[in-house]
């Protein structure tokens, strides 16, 4: 591989409401070959049908995410849906696959918080064709009581407000092309200049008078 050859590894947050179709997107993108690798979050919620620990997330006890916090083991962590979710720093859970661009699936408030902390993450938020289509889904999905989806459809106006703090919109429309979206984001990411006279160096021409 060349110096020049953009090959910087991604931090990569994707937030949008409850129900926008998150997951599918991040498991288009995985099949897809994007290099692209799912960061697993902690949460005290009980494990759906089908969930995976350590693959979907470490499901851990609340005294453990209390553990977890007074050991400074989070990069961030808040309350979403009445449970708590949390971003653990690098190694506190076993890791597969290092190297790859890493994505977070996390909700808006612990985006700001990781954008804060690494300025260089890039920001995606991910939004319905419409919000009656954002109901059908959570609806569809068929994984919440009456009251948690009530809960999530309240939190999603509020979460919808805080696009204000992210660089790219993606609407989730069809899956496929949502998922071609985000990878023609990162393709975009890692091409952007952020220091121009390494980049000038890597040709031998860093100290040019004209400059
Ligand atoms: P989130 O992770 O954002 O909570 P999910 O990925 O669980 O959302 O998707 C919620 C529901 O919407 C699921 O039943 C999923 O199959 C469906 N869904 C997701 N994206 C689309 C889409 N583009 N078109 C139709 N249905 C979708
Ligand atoms: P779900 O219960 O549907 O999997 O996720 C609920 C919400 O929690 C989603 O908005 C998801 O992005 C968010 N979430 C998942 N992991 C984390 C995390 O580590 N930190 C924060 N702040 N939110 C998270």
């Amino acid at each position: 591989m060349s110096e020049i050859e953009p090959s910087r590894s991604l931090t990569v947050v994707m937030s949008g409401p409850s129900g926008v179709g998150k997951d599918t997107v991040i498991e288009a993108l995985l099949r897809s070959g994007a290099g692209v690798r799912r960061y697993v979050t902690a949460t005290t919620r009980p494990p759906r049908a089908g969930e995976i620990p350590g693959r979907d997330y470490h499901f851990v006890s609340e005294g453990e995410f209390d553990r977890l916090i007074a050991g400074d083991s989070l990069i961030e962590w808040a309350h979403v849906h009445s449970h708590r979710y949390g971003t653990p720093r690098r190694g506190v859970f076993p890791e597969p696959e290092p190297g790859a661009d890493i994505l977070l699936k996390i909700d808006v408030q612990g985006g700001v918080n990781v954008k804060r902390q690494m300025p260089e993450t890039v920001m995606i938020f991910l939004a319905p064709p419409s919000w009656a289509v954002l109901e059908e889904r959570l609806k569809g999905r068929h994984t919440e009581s009456e009251e948690s989806l009530r809960l999530r459809l309240r939190n999603a106006r509020r979460e919808m407000a805080q696009v204000v703090h992210y660089t790219y919109c993606v609407v989730n429309d069809v899956v496929e092309k949502a998922a071609a979206r985000v990878q023609a984001i990162l393709r975009a990411e890692k091409c952007r200049i952020r220091d121009a006279n390494a980049l000038l160096a890597a040709y031998g021409i860093a100290d040019e008078p004209s400059r």
